[in-house]
């Protein structure tokens, strides 16, 4: 049998499920909020066209407004000035649509300091527990964030500004220069820390990751359904000519 009849045997079966990692997009999604000295991301908004009446009496459909970092979406190293010369998001290759992902569970960790950042160390650790990461492969950082889903308490501003968790300057480098990842998934708005406008340099996620031709992939959900190993993860981006990102709808096969 072909691996791919195999695959639809399975997914028949139930021996392989689907998890569905996208936050609903709604004009309640949670936005990343930059100082008002900036532009915005715009809030998700639905126009309609007709809905069975006399602006169309048998059919319903809508015009949409949105960011494309709004809500669950997907950066394309354009996205950043140092990936200023790399792909635009339709440019991205539809075989990083499809990669294998590890799951790295910091919740307790995330629960006890919101501004928790993930080390190298904390990488290592997982590699010395479930083998290499996954080449080629995204790391999902888990988090807990996902459980916040109003505004307030996604962006969690405090004296200091948001107040989220993410990733070190130093591990963010390591991501981008030296390990095989193709990226980092997150539950929170944006790929890096809260306050990672402190860090040296500011955004090291976005600076590097998208730097090195990498991705990112932000506000996903349900990461406490992955394995640590083994998922298979769907992000298919929409096809922006120019564009520098994509609300994206991503899944995940995982083998029960
Ligand atoms: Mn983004």
């Amino acid at each position: 049998m072909s691996i791919l009849t195999q695959l639809a045997e399975a997914l028949r079966d139930g021996s392989i499920e689907v998890i569905d990692l996208t936050a609903p997009l709604s004009s309640q999604t949670p936005l990343l909020e930059l100082p008002p000295e900036f532009g915005q991301t715009a809030q998700f908004q639905l126009e309609e066209i007709s809905r069975y009446d006399d602006r169309g009496p048998g059919w319903y459909w809508n015009n949409f407004r949105t960011g494309e970092h709004t809500g669950t979406h997907f950066d394309a190293p354009i996205h950043w000035v140092t990936g200023k010369d790399l792909d635009d998001i339709s440019k991205v290759p539809a075989g990083v649509f499809v990669r294998p992902a590890a799951v790295l569970d910091v919740t307790d960790k995330v629960a006890a300091d919101p501004n928790f950042l993930i080390e190298r160390e904390h990488l290592q650790e997982w590699e010395e527990e479930h083998g290499a990461l996954p080449s080629g492969g995204w790391l999902l950082c888990r988090t807990g964030w996902s459980a916040r889903t109003t505004q307030e308490d996604m962006i969690n501003n405090t004296q200091t500004g948001p107040t989220s968790p993410g990733m070190s300057v130093e591990c963010a480098r390591w991501v981008a220069q030296e390990s095989d990842l193709i990226g980092i998934g997150v539950e929170t708005v944006g790929t890096d820390a809260g306050a990672a406008h402190s860090f040296d340099p500011a955004f090291p996620c976005h600076s590097m990751l998208l730097g090195a031709g990498k991705y990112g992939l932000a506000q996903l959900q349900n990461l406490d359904q992955l394995p640590a190993a083994g998922a298979m993860v769907l992000a298919s981006p929409l096809k922006i000519v120019d564009g520098s990102g994509s609300p994206v709808r991503v899944v995940a096969l995982i083998e029960r």
